[in-house]
């Protein structure tokens, strides 16, 4: 029973994470259910992962299929499921290559490290820093804590990777005064997702592009949350018409199965060369296979519309009930990444929506963030707003 999970965790498992005191054991669609047979909807999503919610027939089907036939092998030989998820990614996107890895701080390491090697290979190691952005997240390795423009993630990680300078989000003139003749590129999120549901700015992407261009610097997308559908376009680039030099991706890349990916014009890729890096899963034909499988059903079965009417709809929704509750102080979000900003803490409203059967997370202290399965339909919403209308009444 849940008590007793709870004392295992606690034995067991080191304590990285303050975690519900649930166990979810099983999902089926924008539901799961937790070990004493509780039924939630999910608008966490793994963390942005499950964009076609849980157990989706194609996804478990093209699983099932691969387990059966070739779980993994190296990288020293042709994996054929690596290429059809790279020739997917390619022809759907700005880039010309991928490099496959298994995680979203991963991918954002290969991009640093190929940035480095891209200016070393002109004579240019001196230009190895890189601008990162103020409530950034990039990842928990030493480097991309490092990229993290927030201090609590780094705190006590020390020394820290050097080549990394910080500019608050949205602030171009803040980017071209911390230019320096060592810098080499900007690396942001096109929305914040961790740092609180960040929208740009009109223009703030296309004005970082301009500084990148003008400065012979590379621009990196880290597209690992908002990528896959998560704004109602594949990549959320492609709403701001701003087409970075290097992205990553992660998280709902693989449906559920990990793996992560970064992408790159040839001119920039080429740098990598055999033996200059390398993982041992990257690329793994079980990942892929959950990847191709993924991508297909976003691309063939309309879930980019639905992302975009359902998105809209939750925020007009949510907008109703800022206009009722002066303690909501801002709505905002794309597609289906969206954040509601409190103005006190809202871990209690996590845990009440929890007890009332909607999983929601809480990023910030106080910005409910909601990232449900792109499947996701008005019903739905309407429960979730209905149970949040509920607990802020009595508030
Ligand atoms: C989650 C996240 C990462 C880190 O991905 P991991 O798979 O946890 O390493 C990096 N960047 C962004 C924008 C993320 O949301």
């Amino acid at each position: 029973m849940i008590e007793d999970f709870i004392t295992l965790t606690d034995r067991y498992i080191a304590s990285t994470y303050t975690r519900y005191p649930i166990a979810l054991v099983r999902g089926e669609g924008c539901m799961v259910w937790d070990s004493e047979g509780k039924r939630y909807y999910d608008f966490v999503s793994g963390l942005a992962v499950n964009n076609l919610g849980h157990s989706h027939p194609r996804i478990v089907e093209a699983i099932r299929g691969q387990v059966g036939e070739l779980i993994h092998v190296s990288n020293l030989y042709h994996i054929l499921p690596q290429i059809e998820l790279a020739r997917i990614l390619v022809e759907n996107s700005f880039a010309d290559k991928v490099f496959f890895c298994n995680s979203g701080a991963e991918a954002n390491e290969a991009a640093i490290k190929l940035t480095r090697r891209y200016y070393s290979d002109q004579g240019k190691s001196d230009r190895y820093e890189i601008i990162t952005m103020l409530n950034s997240f990039h990842g928990r390795t030493i480097a991309t804590i490092t990229a993290t423009g927030q201090e609590k993630f780094q705190k006590g990680f020390g020394p820290l990777l050097p080549g990394f300078r910080y500019v608050p989000f949205n602030d171009l003139s803040g980017v071209e005064a911390t230019l320096t003749k060592n810098t080499c590129a900007v690396m942001v999120e096109p929305i914040q997702g961790e740092g609180g549901v960040n929208l740009p700015v009109e223009g703030y992407l296309k004005g970082l592009r301009d500084i990148c261009d003008a400065h012979n610097l590379l621009l990196i997308f880290d597209e690992v949350q908002t990528g896959i559908g998560r704004t109602g376009e594949l990549f959320a680039y492609e709403n701001y018409g701003v087409i970075p030099d290097i992205m990553t991706l992660a998280k709902s890349l693989g449906g559920g199965v990990p793996i992560g990916a970064m992408l790159a014009k040839e001119d920039i890729m080429k740098s990598f060369t055999p033996g200059t890096h390398a993982t041992t899963f990257g690329g793994n034909p079980l990942a892929c296979t959950a990847g191709i499988a993924t991508l297909k059903v976003i691309i063939e079965e309309g879930i980019l519309s639905n992302c975009k009417k359902v998105g809209s709809y939750f925020i007009e929704r949510l907008i109703g009930l800022k206009e009722r509750y002066p303690f909501i102080r801002d709505i905002r979000g794309k597609g289906l990444i969206i954040g509601l900003e409190l103005d006190f803490p809202g871990k209690e409203t996590t845990i009440a929506c929890m007890e009332r059967g909607f999983l929601i997370n809480c990023t910030m202290e106080n910005v409910l963030r909601f990232l449900p399965p792109l499947i996701i339909g008005e019903r739905e919403i309407d429960q979730l707003i209905d149970t949040l209308d509920e607990i802020f009444r009595a508030i």
